[in-house]
């Protein structure tokens, strides 16, 4: 999609700093990190939101999961089996939730204790 940030980032046009892909996701450091690992994981195709992606792709959605598992995994956030020592997946979800850049994306976030209920 043309004027969308994070289909940029995908196409190589704005530098992103990876650290995980795979055929139909891709995962870098967010720019201003809230915690020690702050990851961002996206579907390469374009989708607003976590609700219409599962309408469009399901699949595609339970792969962006996959990936940000796989991402905590990588980050020493969590075992192939196992939660510890834990990390919090966020999708801001439109203007009340403060979604910014209507690219889905899962937040990783991590290596610190994370506050209940979050702001
Ligand atoms: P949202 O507020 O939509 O849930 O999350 C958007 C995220 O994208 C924010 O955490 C923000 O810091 C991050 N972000 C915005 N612009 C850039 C950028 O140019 N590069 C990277 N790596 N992250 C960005
Ligand atoms: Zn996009």
């Amino acid at each position: 999609m043309t004027d969308c940030l994070f289909c940029a980032m995908v196409a190589g046009d704005i530098p992103a700093d990876v650290v995980h892909e795979t055929e139909r996701t891709f995962a870098f450091r967010d720019i201003a990190p809230q915690a020690p690992t702050h990851v961002l994981v996206i579907p390469k195709d374009h989708h607003a939101t976590a609700g219409l992606l599962v309408g469009a792709d399901p699949t595609l959605l339970a792969e962006v999961v996959a990936a940000a598992h796989a991402v905590a995994v990588q980050e020493g956030l969590a075992t192939e089996d196992g939660p510890e020592p834990g990390y919090r997946l966020v999708a801001n979800t439109g203007p009340a939730a403060g979604q910014t850049v209507h690219h889905v994306h899962l937040h990783v976030l991590g290596g610190r204790d994370l506050a209940w209920p979050p702001g």
